[in-house]
């Protein structure tokens, strides 16, 4: 095992995998995430909101700030991956997103620093203190409040959403109108929200269909069967709490396990679990795409 340097003194160094790929936190990822939140911390009170990383905070902290302290959290709801908190009678949404290394941690104040914190959440009810970390190696995620308004501009540039409003008609003809290849659709956001690296990937295995493939090409029994298996291996992946390597972790700071049940992401030369052929890695749309070129086809 490779290490990573670290370049903030004494954090834990970063493992990189022997595989060489990078898992993002994706639909069941953000889904486990919330989860957990929804389980603690609706009924508390935000008491403060801190930064070490300015730009990280939208559209700025004092705005933050007046939108936020002094309410009580509602609820916690998700749009692809997109984590959106509602609080009671207020009309102000925040918004998480933890694009490529974000995690959003509940911790008890007495818990030691996570590395990487950028925001902070301090948290009451009742005389219980909660705090919630975003922490991010990267720096792309980013915490955000919105209005009424501006989250609806938001959440209808957003494609439908698997488990909720992407239904198969509606899926069909997403496939139907793209020329581009299956996985580059799949992934892009705008036209469905949540599937990225990892999923696609996974279901388009599932569904015996080359990444590669012409989306307005595929025949329509195995656009349907797609769908099915798009939905079943985003069930699967909030079953096993999301896939973790170094970067996702759920709210109590604990690893997924999805990745042990990856059936080609990341295998690249190991033997196809159907055929024994060995699976292939390509580039597509700059990400690793890998398949099996005998099931596949
Ligand atoms: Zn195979």
């Amino acid at each position: 095992m490779r290490r990573g340097k670290s370049n903030e003194k004494g954090v834990e160094p970063l493992e990189r995998p022997e595989r060489e790929v990078n898992f993002m936190p994706e639909l069941p990822e953000v889904e486990t995430i919330r989860q957990d939140l929804e389980k603690e911390l609706p009924g508390f009170l935000i008491d403060s909101v801190q930064t070490t990383f300015l730009p990280m905070v939208k559209p700025t902290l004092t705005t933050v700030r007046e939108g936020i302290v002094g309410k009580t959290i509602k609820d916690f709801k998700r749009k692809g991956k997109l984590l959106i908190v509602n609080f009671r009678n207020s009309t102000k949404h925040l918004l998480f997103h933890l694009k490529m290394t974000g995690r959003l941690l509940v911790r008890d104040e007495k818990h030691k620093q996570d590395p990487f914190t950028r925001v902070i959440l301090k948290l009451s009810r009742n005389g219980k203190s909660r705090e919630l970390r975003f922490t991010d190696v990267r720096k792309f995620g980013f915490v955000k409040v919105a209005g009424e308004e501006e989250l609806k501009k938001i959440l209808a540039a957003m494609g439908p959403e698997p488990l909720d409003d992407l239904n198969l008609e509606g899926f069909k003809k997403i496939l139907q109108k793209s020329r581009r290849p299956v996985k580059v659709v799949l992934m892009d956001q705008g036209l469905i929200s949540g599937v990225g690296n990892i999923y696609a990937n996974e279901a388009l295995f599932l569904a015996k269909i080359h990444p590669r493939t012409q989306s307005d090409k595929i025949a329509v029994e195995k656009v349907e069967n797609l769908y099915f298996v798009l939905i079943k291996v985003l069930k699967e992946g909030i079953k096993y709490r999301g896939a973790s390597d170094n970067t996702y972790r759920d709210a109590h700071g604990e690893k997924g396990h999805f990745q042990e049940h990856f059936k080609v992401y990341g295998r690249k030369g190991e033997k196809c679990l159907v055929c024994g052929e060995q699976i292939k890695r390509i580039e597509l749309g700059q990400r690793g795409t890998f398949f099996c070129p005998r099931c596949q086809k």
